[in-house]
């Protein structure tokens, strides 16, 4: 494992007190709420605090949002567009505080946080050139063309609840947002509490931007009082996190009838062709699991590699594993940062050490890096990996992923279907009209072919989202944006039609002459 020189290498911003208490100062709570300590999982230093909110705090941000939205409503699609193309900007313009902010709550490599100045980017472009086309009301057809006219407008929920994790303090808080607010909602965000002030100088931007002042509310504190008081007053709810945490809202919301989308968990398999340019999979596959520290809901924790190529496959896969940098540097020089938290490093711990005990293989990593920093962890790869291994079915949420070798494809599709979840699944091949075959048998939302994860969750175009216990609805896409609003039909009946009513007073007249009109109508679709 080569491990680079772990002290700070450049002079960057960086949020003192003064500027996170002004950043703190943006939290919907009312005055003399008790105070959670925000501490940097990157220098362990104390980054600022932030209040613990209540239900009335959340009842208050409601009231404030929905007096906003009624005029933001009323503003044109295009207008609400260039709100976020200035966005887009600032965020590209703001960057360094950004990356230095995301990286200290998070503890992410730059190289990753950067993926998420990226992904907010050209989201914010993509939702506001889609917003105007597809928010415009269209016509319909309908049953009688000249009688009857119709338009499907789209109608903006009210107020949408975002509950976010910690995993992406950029992209999970804010993306869904910016499709919220686009297609002219308020937002009452709760972002995690471990990662707050990234989503609050994200949405500062998007205020100077131009984005009407209390339209986005923000409240800090525990999801059981928070989230849940959200949950209860929102008119749309969008919820990042586990499948234990997306099961337990999905009942308590399902009761108030108004929708619901979850992203949840994962545990992502990786199919490796025998045909395969080694070349290209190998760093393909080490990105895929070790992104973001492996604390990525897209990023792969199984491999299944075809017999003949697997012991070459795991031991150049080792090999680039173990060239990884580890660091906690703000600067472009690490590929993999420390764990987000203790109850992570807890996790991967626990799984290798469950593993290794009832007879896995462990091929390279496995340890604690406290040297480095408290929550360290060294990019892990394991194999002769068994049912009875708690990572063998649970999600790890961490740099460890166990190879598998395969015989057949058709047991290598077997076996990465064999998991609760239906996230993300990969297909690196030589032969891609063969990979795109097999891409077609994975029951996840998305699957790439010759990448891990990027390229699926990139093609911002397209929905994106989990079959089974990884969630229900979709981002992304016009999906992403529609499922905000209300769909509304509004049918004008034509004077004429009233005529032909006034002109068949009889039921017998009327039915023989709506008979003649119908079979007149060849052309519309039966
Ligand atoms: P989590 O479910 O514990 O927490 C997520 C958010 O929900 C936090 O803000 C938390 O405070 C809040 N919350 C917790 N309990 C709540 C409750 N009862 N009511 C309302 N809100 C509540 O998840 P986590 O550990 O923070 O995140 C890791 C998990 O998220 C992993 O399973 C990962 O796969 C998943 N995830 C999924 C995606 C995706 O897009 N599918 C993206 C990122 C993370």
């Amino acid at each position: 494992m080569t491990v680079t020189d772990h002290r700070p290498t450049t002079t960057t911003w960086r949020p003192g007190p003064v500027e996170t208490a002004r950043l703190a100062a943006r939290i919907h709570v009312a005055d003399g709420r008790e105070l959670k300590t925000v501490t940097s999982p990157l220098t362990g230093e104390e980054i600022g605090e932030v209040p613990i909110g209540t239900a009335e705090d959340v009842a208050a941000a409601m009231a404030e949002a929905r007096r906003v939205q009624a005029r933001w409503a009323a503003t044109s699609v295009k207008d609400r567009a260039k709100v976020l193309l200035r966005y887009h900007d600032l965020v590209l313009e703001h960057q360094d505080d950004l990356l230095d902010l995301i990286q200290l709550e998070n503890g992410k490599a730059r190289v990753w946080a950067f993926e998420e100045i990226m992904d907010q980017a050209v989201t914010a472009r993509y939702y506001a050139r889609l917003a105007p086309r597809a928010l415009k009301p269209h016509r319909r057809l309908t049953a009688l063309p000249g009688l009857v006219s119709a338009t499907e407008h789209h109608v903006p929920k009210g107020v949408v609840g975002i509950i976010s994790p910690w995993n992406y303090p950029l992209v999970l808080a804010v993306s869904d947002a910016l499709a919220a607010l686009v297609a002219g909602n308020a937002v009452v965000i709760k972002p995690d509490s471990q990662t707050p002030f990234t989503a609050i100088r994200a949405f500062e931007l998007l205020e100077q931007a131009g984005l009407p002042k209390g339209l986005v509310q923000i409240v800090t504190g525990p999801g059981t009082q928070v989230g849940s008081a959200i949950i209860d007053a929102a008119d749309y709810l969008m919820f990042t996190g586990s499948t234990e945490t997306g099961r337990s809202i999905g009942s308590q919301i399902g009761g108030r009838l108004v929708g619901y989308s979850a992203e949840l968990g994962g545990k992502n398999a990786m199919i490796v062709t025998a045909d395969a340019d080694l070349d290209r999979a190998v760093p393909s596959a080490v990105s895929g699991c070790f992104a973001n520290t492996g604390q990525l809901c897209i990023s792969i924790e199984r491999i299944y590699v075809d017999a003949a190529i697997e012991p070459t496959f795991t031991k150049r896969f080792a090999e680039a594993t173990e060239a990884l940098r580890l660091g906690n540097e703000q600067a472009y020089t690490a590929d993999v940062g420390p764990m987000a938290s203790k109850a992570q490093l807890d996790k991967i711990t626990a799984h290798v050490a469950d593993a290794v005990d009832k007879g896995a293989r462990l091929v390279t990593g496995g340890k604690a890096r406290p040297d480095l920093g408290p929550f360290f962890h060294e990019p892990t790869v394991v194999t002769e990996v068994t049912p009875d291994m708690a990572l063998y079915r649970e999600e790890t949420f961490g740099p460890l992923v166990a190879i598998y070798p395969y015989a057949s494809v058709d047991e290598a599709v077997r076996e990465a279907n064999d998991t609760e979840y239906g996230l993300n699944s990969s297909v690196l091949c030589g032969d891609v009209k063969a990979g795109a075959r097999i891409a077609e048998q994975l029951m996840s939302g998305t699957v790439n072919v010759n990448d891990g994860y990027a390229s699926g969750w990139g093609t911002l175009d397209a929905p994106m989202g989990g079959m089974k216990a990884s969630g229900m609805g979709r981002r992304h896409g016009r999906d992403g944006l529609l499922k905000y609003t209300e769909s509304q039909t509004i049918a004008v009946r034509s004077a004429a039609a009233q005529k032909l009513q006034d002109a068949t007073a009889d039921p017998e007249g009327f039915a023989a002459r709506f008979t003649k009109l119908l079979k007149a109508a060849k052309h519309l679709p039966r």
